[in-house]
């Protein structure tokens, strides 16, 4: 299902040219052709009327219209079992990528100070 939800990003980003890639237009038919028609559908015409067709939520809020959305909405989006729409500006919702946990890095030893002291610098000596 967020197989739609991702090309259709990917289709907006490019349609608001939030990327500039050099065959932007065979990606988008490529992307389309990837879409399901009646979704492909309501996204155009959301963008015919300036809108994004997408929007992202974040913290159960909707980005596009700033609206919470209701919890049977979220729950529907996390188990990603349909795609919801949202009920105050109609735009498809894509939940944000989680955050990534911060990856985590083998605890290096801190290494000593190193001792060796700065050179003074010998500004005076212009070259
Ligand atoms: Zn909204």
């Amino acid at each position: 299902m967020s197989d739609y939800l991702t090309d259709l990003l990917k289709l907006q980003a490019l349609d608001f040219n939030e990327r500039s890639e050099k065959n932007a237009e065979s990606q988008k038919a490529e992307l389309r052709n990837h879409i399901p028609k009646p979704i492909l559908a309501h996204y155009d015409r959301l963008v015919a009327r300036g809108k994004k067709g997408v929007a992202l939520v974040r913290n159960q809020v909707c980005t596009g219209c700033h609206m919470r959305l209701p919890i049977g909405t979220i729950n529907t989006l996390m188990q990603d079992q349909d795609i919801q729409l949202c009920d105050s500006c109609g735009r498809y919702l894509c939940l944000e990528a989680p955050v990534p946990a911060p990856a985590v890095e083998p605890v290096v030893a801190a290494k000593p100070a190193p001792k060796t002291r700065k050179r003074k610098t010998l500004a005076h000596t212009a070259v």
